[in-house]
């Protein structure tokens, strides 16, 4: 790779590859360098890899009208090639879901799985490269001097005439550290909190109709990321301010041609929360509800059955054998506990409101076997203030993806990489 290049992207997330694709298709003349810390994207594309081609599904709308996103989702979807699952019967719960003031919003979706996801990553890198990129891995992005416009990664310095770093929701911290550097302004950002649940696949059937229905409740509620078929709850690991760790619960499937798993079903419901005045983080915020949970189950995220919740005790290694605690959870490692009292009581009071609705709607969803896992975080940077509407957040240097909160999803990080793309063929 030349230590001199036109492009740097910083990140193989569909971010950085949606701009490196759009970056050649036009200019194939110019030389565009990807380097990526991980050995693979490491992002969705290689956990489930659900992808939703419908807006706003994944597209933060402070950012995306309706009207921007159709075209680049038709662009996405043509380097994606996403087969489109089927739905069925989705009108009966969304009037159930509409006469309690909740929406069902009707998503084109495919699925890949964690297993197909990977050979998807493994192909579109394989691609760029024939288009002519340079892709190094195992290479980080360490400092910026904007002003040279020099990038020091942890191997050697290269010069550009323009940056794209997309290094996802992991890499929010680094940008953090990035925007106060080179000293681009950002405002505080959202951040979503919520539970995972896990319920037997036969008291939340609505999967087999639809694989990840999502449903939108009052109070900034709603439900992400459904996995079934073979399907796990996992803990992702975050390192806090001051070195300390904590867990972010999550979930994946496979495709189902790595068999059809235990019949369990895990989704997250989530609450969106912005702090206003007086000037708060959010993420400082969520970090120490994480740092708590780890407090509350000694050292590993929390698990309470529903049956043991509604009755206001904490779960029990007891709680997860036996008659009604009927299944196994996927994620054994978490502490049976009481979740309510690592909760702030505004987010819980409004995600079991949510919760009720949901299983008026499915009913069954709160069977007393159902596992409730908190907490489950996302994180995304400080929102920076954008010079213009391609992304640019410094003159050379364009901040995309879900780590600068563009994108909530993969294919709107796609569509933010396009978006970047054309801001830089324009600049160049
Ligand atoms: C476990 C999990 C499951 C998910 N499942 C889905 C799903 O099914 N469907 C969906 O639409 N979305 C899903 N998402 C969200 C999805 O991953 C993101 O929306 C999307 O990947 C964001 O793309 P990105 O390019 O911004 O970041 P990423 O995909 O996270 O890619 C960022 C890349 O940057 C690299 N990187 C980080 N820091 C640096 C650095 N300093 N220098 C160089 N490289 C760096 C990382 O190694 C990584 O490969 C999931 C996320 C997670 C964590």
């Amino acid at each position: 790779m030349n230590d001199c290049v036109d492009v740097l992207v910083a990140g193989t997330g569909p971010a950085g590859l949606g701009a490196v694709f759009s970056l050649l298709a036009a200019r194939p003349d110019l030389s565009v360098a990807a380097i990526d810390s991980a050995g693979i994207s490491t992002g969705g594309l290689c956990n489930d890899c659900k992808m939703n081609f419908t807006f706003p599904v994944g597209f933060p709308e402070e950012y995306w009208t309706a009207e921007q996103a159709a075209p680049l989702i038709g662009e996405t979807a043509s380097h994606l090639v996403p087969e489109i699952l089927p739905t069925r019967d989705v009108h009966v719960y969304a009037r159930r879901a509409e006469r309690l003031g909740v929406r069902m919003l009707e998503v084109r979706q495919s699925h890949l799985g964690t297993d197909g996801g990977v050979r998807l990553a493994r192909q579109l890198q394989k691609t760029v490269e024939e288009l002519g990129a340079s892709v190094s891995l195992h290479e980080t992005l360490v400092d910026v001097r904007a002003g040279e416009r020099v990038a020091v990664t942890d191997r050697r310095e290269i010069t550009y005439r323009a940056l794209v770093a997309a290094p996802g929701r992991r890499g929010f911290a680094f940008l953090q550290s990035l925007m106060d550097r080179i000293g681009i302004p950002y405002v505080d950002n959202v951040v979503d909190l919520g539970l995972r649940l896990e319920a037997r696949e036969a008291n939340y059937p609505v999967v087999r109709d639809c694989y990840d229905p999502k449903f939108l409740f009052p109070d900034k509620v709603r439900t992400f990321c459904t996995n079934s078929g073979n399907a796990h709850v996992v803990k992702e690991k975050y390192a806090g301010r001051e070195g300390r760790q904590w867990f972010s619960l999550n979930g994946h499937a496979f495709s189902p041609e790595r068999g059809s798993g235990a019949g369990l079903v895990n989704f997250a419901m989530l609450k969106t929360v912005r702090l206003t005045a007086p000037l708060a983080s959010g993420q400082e915020y969520a970090e120490m509800l994480g740092q708590l949970a780890m407090v509350m189950g000694g050292g590993q995220p929390l698990m309470q059955r529903v049956g043991d919740f509604r009755l206001g005790k904490r779960s029990r290694a007891e709680s997860f054998t036996g008659d009604l605690y009927d299944f196994e959870p996927t994620l054994k490692s978490c502490t049976p506990g009481d979740v309510s009292l690592a909760m702030p009581a505004k987010i819980l009071r409004s995600i079991w409101k949510s919760m009720k609705l949901l299983d008026t709607i499915v009913p069954g969803v709160l069977h007393p076997s159902t596992v409730m896992y908190w907490p489950e975080i996302k994180l995304y940077a400080n929102r920076p203030r954008f010079i213009d509407d391609s992304f640019q957040a410094a003159p050379g240097v364009w901040l995309i993806g879900d780590g600068a909160g563009t994108s909530r999803g993969i294919t709107a990080a796609w569509a933010s990489g396009i978006r970047a793309a054309r801001g830089i063929l324009a600049a160049l």
